[in-house]
């Protein structure tokens, strides 16, 4: 059929980088854009300042090549177009999806993840009312966030989850709440609900939620005799995961035993995602995903006939230049 050869044509792992633009605190600081975007080449170039022995400056450039890359200037439209948009067919056939946003805390990982489900399910929906329209499709979404390896559902006062494999190396999550959906004004409430779920603790709402990986998925499930009677099977999976801000990662020293264990395990779960991308990249059999609760969690999403989306997001300021080197690195060896 036409669909399953267009979806052949879609890579099965796509790395994405997004820049945003300087902020007005950048600006005061009077930090400088330090990073060029070239479309045509799909390259980034980061251009960091050094000094030399005798303490005179110079520009150190290091360039990079993904499979798109996206400048300040380009709309979360766009972005939509470019990563998630040509996968959503895909779901309808049996195909497992996942779009992750990587990047150091106030890089734009929020900013880019939030507006992608509900475009998607904006296609989702249209898909299920017209080109599949009276087949038995029906549409649920989930939200949760993993904090410090442990499980909370967002759309359920953050209930702690547990994890459960079945004999089939399945996955489940026992108790995770979803919700029947069928308009996007419906999906819209939930995810603003959930938000306002994520861990704030008692230093704010920013400087927790950096620490945790909100998951929200969408699943298009199939009843199974065309009634209600039974309940639905699922078809396809689309997820989108905010990761924890990847500095976090290196949390591993701090005064505070908490945050170190928490940067411990954001640094296991982030260097986990990298191998199970690249094994899956290069056909491996043996996928390492139980490297932490963040992979083991995401298991039957990469498993069978699976698409992977990888933005990620840098700042544009020479205040940033580590943690942008770092982040283009970790997409640069996802591939
Ligand atoms: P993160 O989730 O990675 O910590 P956010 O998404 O919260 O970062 O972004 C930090 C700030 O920068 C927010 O105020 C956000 O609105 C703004 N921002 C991020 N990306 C963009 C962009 N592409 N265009 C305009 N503003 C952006
Ligand atoms: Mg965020």
């Amino acid at each position: 059929s036409a669909d399953k050869e267009k979806l052949a044509s879609v890579a099965k792992i796509k790395v994405v980088v997004r820049k945003r633009p300087l902020n007005k605190k950048e600006i005061a600081k009077k930090e400088e854009d330090i990073i060029t975007i070239e479309p045509n080449s799909n390259s980034v170039t980061v251009h960091e300042t050094k000094l030399k022995v005798d303490l005179t400056e110079y520009v150190e450039k290091h360039e990079f090549v993904f499979d798109s890359v996206l400048n300040e200037d380009v709309s979360n439209d766009e972005v939509y177009r470019e990563t998630v948009q040509p996968i959503v067919p895909a779901i309808f056939q049996r195909t497992k999806a996942t779009c992750f946003a990587y990047g150091q805390t106030g890089s734009g990982k929020t900013y880019t993840m939030q507006p992608l489900p509900l475009e998607a399910s904006q296609d989702i929906l249209r898909l299920m009312n017209h080109t599949y329209c009276n087949q038995g499709f029906q549409l649920f979404v989930s939200f949760f966030e993993i904090y410090g390896g442990k499980l909370f559902d967002l759309l359920n006062d953050r209930r702690k989850l547990f994890m459960r494999e079945d004999g089939k190396q399945k996955v489940c999550i026992v108790g995770l709440q979803e919700y029947r959906v069928s308009s996007v004004d419906a999906i819209q409430e939930l995810i603003e609900k959930g938000n306002a779920t994520r861990s704030t603790g008692t230093t704010g709402a920013n400087e927790e939620s950096s620490r945790s990986h909100a998951i929200l998925q969408l699943a298009i499930k199939k009843s199974v005799d065309g009634t209600e009677s039974k309940p639905p099977r699922i078809v396809g999976k689309l997820s989108f995961i905010d990761l924890a801000g990847s500095e976090r990662g290196a949390d591993t020293t701090d005064n505070d035993k908490q945050t170190r264990i928490e940067g411990a395990e954001i640094n296991k779960s982030l260097l986990a995602l990298k191998e199970c991308i690249r094994a899956l990249d290069n056909d491996q059999v043996h996928i390492p995903f139980r490297g932490s609760k963040l992979t083991e969690v995401l298991r039957d999403s990469f498993i069978g006939d699976s698409r992977t989306v990888m933005i990620s997001c840098i700042s544009p300021s020479s205040g940033s230049c580590e943690h942008t080197l770092n982040t283009l690195r970790y997409a640069d060896r996802v591939k």
